[in-house]
């Protein structure tokens, strides 16, 4: 069984973090970038992910190095600044009261969050042996959720599916939970290559799913039929790409967002149960 580890750093490295921050986020300053989540300026961003010949040969969305992925002041990630700007500019996201479940929650998104006088912030995780978290961090199995039915108006899952063998009851547990007329973020690496998603139970070693599937925890490579398994689970779904998708803010680019990452926003719609 893991061993729940809830960690909140001590003052002084936590003030030695945030002014090592502040002076790199001062180093890298600069008009190339704007980081939407902190609001800095900078010449460029940090490079971020790492390659293998599977990312490469399968062309998958959100893996992979990228060269201007990490801001250098707030640390959010390429994909996590394109949530962000979905959220503020073509939803009314901050703009009324909110119930949000997020979880593994990115620290970035969560800051945001956790500062929003709109939101009713609901970060949770399934901890696990040898990583820290914040104490303001509840502890909950995507498999199992302890919430009552219909308990938020929003859910972002950014990255988690992909390590969940059974993907298919998280996506059900994540429509239960939500509102009717409530929305889902469901982000995952995927292959624009693939018809149909990969995964294969019988390779379990972490060289070889790293090897198979592209990091060492992950179970499967979503394919185009991603959006497939998401209505399967009740949803209504849009693919929300940057060129069409983005009425509010045409020009992303300022942003070091990745060009070709589609946002899967999925609806619960009103007055109808699951399929
Ligand atoms: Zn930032």
């Amino acid at each position: 069984m893991l061993t729940i580890k809830k960690y909140i750093p001590p003052v002084p490295g936590r003030l030695l973090k945030s002014t090592y921050l502040a002076l790199r986020g001062l180093y890298y300053r600069g008009n190339h970038y704007t980081c939407p989540v902190c609001g800095h300026g900078f010449r460029k961003m940090l490079p971020g992910g790492f390659n293998l010949p599977v990312i490469k040969e399968k062309h998958i969305i959100g893996a992979g190095r990228r060269d201007n992925d990490i801001c250098p002041y707030c640390q959010s990630t390429d994909r996590d600044r394109l949530i962000y700007l979905y959220l503020k500019y073509e939803q009314l996201f901050f703009k009324q009261p909110n119930i949000l479940l997020h979880i593994a929650p990115e620290p970035a998104l969560y800051k945001i969050f956790s500062h929003s006088k709109t939101i009713d912030y609901h970060p949770a995780t399934k901890y696990a042996e040898g990583f820290y978290y914040s104490t303001k961090i509840e502890t909950a199995d995507l498999l199992d959720l302890h919430f009552e039915e219909a308990s938020f108006d929003w859910v972002i899952c950014n990255h988690v599916l992909e390590h969940i063998p059974n993907d298919r009851l998280a996506l059900q547990e994540i429509f239960r939970v939500l509102k009717p007329g409530g929305k889902a973020l469901l982000q995952v690496p995927y292959s624009i290559l693939l018809d149909k998603t990969f995964e294969d139970d019988s390779i379990v070693s972490e060289s070889d799913r790293e090897k198979y599937f592209g990091q060492f925890d992950h179970v499967r490579i979503y394919g185009r039929d991603y959006p497939n398994r998401l209505k399967k689970a009740g949803f209504v779904v849009y693919q929300v790409n940057q060129k069409n998708g983005f009425r509010k803010t045409p020009s992303l680019d300022k942003f070091a967002v990745n060009p070709e990452e589609l946002l899967f926003v999925c609806d619960k719609p009103l007055n109808k149960s699951r399929l």
